[in-house]
């Protein structure tokens, strides 16, 4: 009778499966994807100097904040009003930026 050994298969390293990097060369600069399918884009209005119109500045120093409530120029609502100091980082400019922001939950009254 011949001995017929165990089929021994090759073991497989169980590699995962390796992702394709194509490396297209028209890549947008930062183009870090923060989300998937993320299709809604809004433009945000980043302050600037009325001087030299940069949008260049130093970090937000005295955050003033108050409960106010009532609606922006452009039909926002909007539930509190902060004043933050900054200086303009390219003619040194100093300015108080307002921001009007909604924290309105959605909760049924
Ligand atoms: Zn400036």
């Amino acid at each position: 009778m011949a001995k017929k050994p165990p089929q021994t298969q090759p073991r497989k390293p169980q590699s995962p499966p390796v992702a394709q990097t194509t490396s297209t060369p028209a890549k947008p600069p930062a183009a870090k994807s923060r989300g998937p399918n993320v299709t809604e884009v809004v433009d945000v209005k980043v302050s600037h100097c009325r001087k030299c119109h940069s949008t260049e500045r130093t970090a937000y120093t005295n955050t003033v904040e108050r409960e106010i409530s009532g609606v922006t120029s452009d039909h926002r609502p909007y539930t509190h009003i902060l004043w933050r100091s900054t200086k303009c980082a390219a003619c040194g400019q100093a300015r108080k930026d307002r921001c009007f922001e909604n924290r309105k939950t959605e909760r049924s009254s």
